[in-house]
């Protein structure tokens, strides 16, 4: 980025990485699941869009509500960037556990300045992922290819290991440690409920039942 470029307002690059975490997540950008996201009207959602469209971050796409341009992909890779390179140093150095990192990012993602950041990144030996296993992305803009399956798509008999958890719900967080699903560990799928029902599963030797809607939250990949 040219040095006299303004930094973005804060809703911008709330919105843009919103759209990116919705893109990330495989969900649809739509108008609805973007106020969902940020917590507001969607007749406010609306106008912004039109915005950021005409700014050129956003572009429509059919059915699936807005798209990022790679302009607006490369605004919110660092704003994803400074959030997880926050998380990781909160939780590492400052002690705070995983539940707790998210909130304190949210706020401040949007003060912390690049350079900052790229010191906080190599205090830590520039970390790959966060304390949720999300990956982080290079200076750059480069992040880790290649999307892992949720959980609540394996089926039964398989092995994974779990790579990455949702991290914006602190209680979800807290209950997930509390039954160990935590990246790095390997569990074995043993029944799944029809209709997204409840999940049977092996975490380690404990046996688990987990709902459908925990396991959309959890990124699993195959067991070497
Ligand atoms: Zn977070």
């Amino acid at each position: 980025m040219p040095a006299d470029t303004p930094p973005l307002s804060r809703s911008v690059e709330d919105y843009l990485k919103a759209i990116y975490a919705l893109t990330e997540r495989d969900e649809p950008a739509s108008t609805s699941s973007i106020a969902e996201a940020l917590d507001i009207q969607p007749a406010s959602v609306s106008g912004m869009v039109k915005r950021l469209a005409e700014s050129g971050y956003l572009e429509h796409s059919p059915y699936r509500g807005v798209k990022l341009t790679d302009e607006g992909t490369r605004v919110a890779l660092q704003v994803v960037r400074r959030h997880r390179i926050l998380e990781t140093y909160l939780s590492r150095r400052l002690g705070y556990s995983w539940d707790d990192v998210h909130e304190e990012a949210e706020r401040l993602e949007h003060a912390a300045s690049d350079e900052l950041i790229d010191r906080m990144s190599a205090a830590l030996e520039n970390p790959r992922h966060d304390p949720h296993g999300a990956p982080i992305p290079s200076r750059s803009g480069v992040v880790e290819e290649g999307t892992h399956p949720f959980l609540s798509e394996i089926e039964p008999g398989a092995t994974v290991r779990i790579q990455a958890v949702r991290d914006d719900d602190s209680e979800r967080l807290r209950y997930m440690e509390s039954r160990g699903l935590m990246p790095g560990v390997v569990v074995s799928i043993e029944a799944k409920a029809p209709f997204d029902g409840p999940i049977r599963l092996m975490v380690g030797t404990k046996p688990e039942t987990i709902g459908f809607e925990l396991a959309r939250r959890i990124r699993v990949a195959p067991v070497e």
